[in-house]
């Protein structure tokens, strides 16, 4: 053999060798499955310890991965937690620290456009993009799921739906806040008639999507509006939670129990098309449990939706995937911007143009990196009306209408003890980083419906 054909092998197996490692890379792309409920509290599932809400679907899905004890969001109520799943940065950074009243016509009130979206991002990567369920990320056509990155949608666009009736009002913009409940569904950009009770079509549509791309790889957004109010649930999930002595939890828990059956639907489509272990799945809810709206349990957590305390802000929290990680339990802080980062790394797409604040946190998971993901944590609504940070254990919480306080979460989950006058320095030095970070964000774009404020109404 002469050098020559020996340096033509080499390059020919080099050359192989590389193809190898990129089909390698592409078969082991996950699958992507996003599901977050609605106003879920941190105690209302199975595998968080609830007893009295049966919950087999997600306990199994639970088992089969990891449980984040200290899961975060972005944000304490709705809107703004999704605008920090779907960009993977603090949603405060663009204005997005509100939820946008349902005005069809208004062009400030949704995600900002400038802003790159997961499913824009796993589209560029060769993944077919779904969304079933709740958007809330504006109510004008320009910010419709279709027109930011998924192919396929089905859901409510709005905050919340009336859960039997779907078509009761045609769209009418200038009745628009008092229909956003009733409007009808859409199937992409398309009104649709729906009979079925909503979580159940919830249920039905994702099972649909996963069947329909079994051999491709895809990304489905599962985002329930279940458990929020309005609270409205067929008797057959009534029956399961009996045991409930009051009307309203009851009611709630039953939605639970509806959202729990229409999860284990699409895990069973997942499981028949061969792809449960291979497939990356996130689920939380998108802030705590109202308590007083619908007797939703934080416990041990203080405080509800829309607080700065654990209460508003610790979820439920799962992923899993079967082929990378083994099941357990992981008790550093994680927060649902870090599912952009996670899918992104995972499914080979590239990183959005502006800096992500979510992290990777896959290798966290399986022990191949040690330490917090991230150095702090931290919250802000109402463009400063309350804020949080969260460094290691050390939590500064400054709920509304008070002072800023210091909890040790090791020892305190039920931020009680004020530390802040025994620990001035770090007290100081938490102070200083929330400065520093609030330093970086703008304003509120938008104001939420119903808050007195006057909406802002140019950039
Ligand atoms: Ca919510």
């Amino acid at each position: 053999m002469t050098r020559g054909d020996m340096m033509a092998r080499v390059a020919v197996a080099a050359a192989l060798a590389m193809l190898a490692g990129l089909f390698r890379a592409a078969a082991e792309r996950p699958n992507i499955l996003v599901i977050v409920a609605d106003d879920l509290g941190y105690a209302d599932v199975g595998f968080q310890g609830c007893k009295e809400i049966p919950t087999p679907h997600l306990d199994r899905l639970a088992r089969s991965g990891i449980r984040c004890t200290d899961g975060y969001v972005s944000h304490p109520f709705c809107s703004p937690t999704r605008a920090g799943l779907m960009t993977g940065r603090y949603q405060q950074r663009f204005g997005h620290e509100n939820n946008p009243a349902w005005l069809p016509n208004d062009l400030i009130a949704g995600l900002p456009l400038g802003e790159t979206t997961l499913p824009q991002l796993l589209k560029e990567a060769g993944y077919v993009t779904g969304m079933v369920g709740k958007w809330h990320l504006g109510a004008h056509p320009q910010f419709h799921p279709c027109a930011r990155g998924f192919d396929e949608y089905f859901g409510l666009r709005g905050g919340g739906h009336d859960y039997f009736e779907h078509n009761l009002f045609k769209e009418d913009p200038e009745k628009a806040e008092a229909t956003e409940y009733k409007i009808p569904l859409h199937r992409n950009r398309e009104p649709v008639e729906e009979s079925e009770y909503l979580t159940d079509a919830f249920g039905r549509e994702a099972a649909a999507f996963v069947a329909r791309h079994q051999g491709e790889t895809w990304f489905l957004y599962l985002a329930f509006n279940a458990p929020h109010s309005p609270l409205q649930v067929p008797q057959a999930y009534l029956d399961r939670v009996k045991g409930i002595a009051s009307e309203k939890r009851r009611t709630y828990a039953a939605m639970i129990c509806a959202m729990d059956d229409a999860i284990g639907r699409t895990l069973g489509a997942m499981q028949a098309s061969g792809k449960e272990k291979d497939t990356l799945v996130f689920f939380f809810s998108d802030n705590g449990g109202p308590v007083a709206v619908t007797e939703a349990s934080n416990a041990p957590l203080r405080g509800a939706k829309g607080d700065v305390f654990e209460g508003g802000i610790r979820v439920p929290f799962i992923v899993s995937w079967p082929a990378r990680v083994k099941p357990g339990e992981y008790r550093r802080p994680v927060c649902s911007i870090d599912v952009l980062a996670t899918s992104v790394a995972v499914g080979g797409a590239p990183c959005p143009e502006k800096p992500m604040d979510g992290v990777n946190i896959v290798p966290f998971l399986t022990g191949e990196r040690e330490g917090d993901p991230h150095a702090r944590l931290f919250w802000r609504t109402g463009g400063g009306a309350t804020y949080a940070v969260r460094e290691g254990d050390l939590k500064l919480t400054c709920p509304k209408e008070g002072r800023p306080q210091l909890f040790d979460l090791s020892a305190d989950i039920g931020e009680t003890k004020d530390l802040s006058a025994s620990l001035p320095e770090k007290m100081a030095a938490l102070m200083e980083a929330y400065r520093a970070w609030d330093g970086e964000l703008i304003q509120p774009l938008f104001q939420s419906p119903r808050s007195g404020k006057k909406g802002k109404t140019k950039k």
